[in-house]
């Protein structure tokens, strides 16, 4: 049986959560954390990670609502914020926070609301320019005729950055977001008002009644880089060890030559596990705590390394697709460079592949 392991460090995502704490509660001590937990918790396992914030958190955000009903199947009871369904009927058989996008949307809660005889929280999306969903036309009127809605309250405002790493730009969004809410507080309503991501923790402007971190909580944020530990290894075992001469083409489309006597590894892992073919001759892997790079083309369940310079390497010998081993150390941005892609998508693609594993304790 092929090893393709994603070690998820519980104490690393613990000591990451109190790093945002740590950053947003001395410029706004009242400020709670939404734990984005979307697509499987970005690949470390959704139930799990939830677990482990449980009661450290004011609530989690899914993308779906079938990701919230696992959550509430699981045993979680925290509050679930749904960020992108129009789903109606789960939303109250597992009692979960919708985000409302439109008026309609809000109307049919409503009603089903009323049905029900229940009151039904739900957070208001609006649009300040991230041009995907939220209100767009006149939020602050469709908020007040929102909360005209019979049974529904209004717990929480909301936005979304589009380019945090840009700083004019996230001023304005913040500008316009602030504009809404005061629109909203006239009216006499005050929800619970959120717009950053781990980018937008950055700006202590952005730091509203709540922010909502996900890839921060995972151990990676460019600003905040030293101060987290990234959660997730992956490795993997050598299935077989190959003695080549110089001149040896390896693999499809024969992209690597042996420019010398090599000893190139096999290893069970391809572009069907997460790992891109787009690195193909570019990424890099630890063996026996030294860097060694991926030769010849990603296959879907194959990858060849060059192990030439490793000595003593056998068959079975660990191999550290992400992560550290040593003074050696791969990050999912390191992935996601060689790949050109975004660490979100390393971690989502290796870690819904990987068979997981937990760490809770202290490992000696
Ligand atoms: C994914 C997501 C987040 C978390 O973003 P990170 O960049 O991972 O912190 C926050 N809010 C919304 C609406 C999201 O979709």
């Amino acid at each position: 049986m092929r090893l393709l392991e994603a070690e998820i460090d519980l104490k690393a995502l613990i000591h990451n959560f109190h790093t945002v704490k740590a950053i947003v509660k001395p410029i706004n001590p009242s400020c709670r954390i939404i734990a984005i937990v979307k697509a499987d918790a970005y690949g470390h396992g959704a139930v799990e990670v939830t677990r482990a914030l449980e009661k450290k958190c004011f609530a989690f955000g899914v993308a779906f609502f079938e990701e919230a009903a696992i959550l509430r199947e699981a045993g979680i009871k925290s509050k679930i914020i749904v960020l992108f369904d129009r789903e109606v009927e789960g939303i109250f058989k597992y009692n979960l926070t919708p985000v409302v996008f439109d008026f309609k949307q809000a109307q049919l809660l409503s009603k089903q609301a009323h049905k029900k005889a229940v009151n039904l929280s739900v957070h208001v999306k609006v649009e300040t320019g991230m041009g995907r969903l939220g209100i767009y036309n006149a939020p602050c009127e469709t908020i007040k005729k929102i909360a005209q809605l019979p049974n529904i309250k209004i717990e929480g405002v909301m936005s979304h950055l589009s380019e945090a790493e840009n700083k004019e730009w996230t001023t304005e969004q913040i500008r316009k977001f602030k504009e809404i809410q005061r629109c909203i507080v006239n009216l006499g309503i005050s929800p619970v008002f959120h717009i950053a991501n781990s980018q937008g923790i950055k700006y202590p402007e952005a730091l509203f009644d709540a922010v909502r971190p996900g890839l921060m909580l995972y151990g990676y944020g460019q600003n905040f880089e030293k101060e987290l530990k990234p959660c997730m290894k992956v490795k993997t075992k050598i299935i077989d060890i190959r003695r080549l001469p110089k001149g040896s083409p390896i693999s499809y489309g024969r992209t690597f030559i042996t420019k010398k006597n090599s000893v190139i590894g096999v290893i069970p892992v391809g572009y069907a596990d997460g790992y891109f073919r787009k690195l193909t001759n570019r990424a890099k892997v630890i063996v026996r705590g030294k860097k060694v790079p991926v030769v010849g083309t990603v296959c879907m369940d194959l990858t060849m390394i060059d192990l030439t310079d490793i000595r003593e390497v056998k068959v079975d010998d660990e191999v550290i697709l992400l992560g550290d081993l040593g003074n050696e150390k791969i990050t999912a941005q390191d992935i996601a460079e060689w790949a050109e892609t975004i660490p979100y998508e390393v971690l989502t693609s290796l870690g819904s592949h990987a068979k997981r594993k937990y760490i809770r304790e202290e490992v000696c």
